[in-house]
């Protein structure tokens, strides 16, 4: 009989202790959880952070690339630093290798043709040799 007993009060510690790992699991979880749940507003800032940035940077990047397609080449996108930029009557312009690639330069009635405003421009109406774009041009590349 004592045996028993004692037996019974083993497991019953036994089972205290058990039902003490259990408790301690069990706040270490509420504990992770609580991390978790803190970690993921954490995350949830940042994501709206991230998304202000982005939307920011766009608006800067915007002007950037009109800018750009004026100080580019028409024709092969290089920018219009180099040689003579040949700017036609819609306000692009064309570099001076792609000019003599796609137009006669010895003929006054040859056409240039402005892929983005589908504008054709005479060879004597080009303004030759930009000087205000190649300027522009170079203070725009040198700053970027
Ligand atoms: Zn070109
Ligand atoms: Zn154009």
């Amino acid at each position: 009989m004592k045996q028993a007993y004692a037996a019974l009060q083993q497991m019953q510690e036994k089972f205290n202790a058990i039902q003490a790992e259990i408790s301690k699991h069990s706040d270490e979880k509420a504990k992770v959880e609580k991390m978790l749940k803190a970690a993921r507003n954490e995350a949830d800032k940042l994501n709206k952070a991230k998304d202000i940035v982005f939307s920011a940077l766009e608006k800067i990047k915007k002007p950037n690339e009109q800018i750009d397609s004026q100080l580019s080449c028409l024709s092969c996108l290089n920018y219009l630093s180099k040689e003579k930029p040949q700017t036609l009557i819609c306000g692009h312009s064309i570099c001076a290798d792609c000019f003599n690639k796609h137009s006669d330069p010895n003929s006054k009635d040859s056409l240039v043709f402005c892929e983005e405003c589908k504008i054709e421009t005479k060879n004597k109406d080009l303004q030759k040799d930009s000087k205000f774009i190649k300027t522009i041009t170079q203070k725009f590349t040198n700053t970027k």
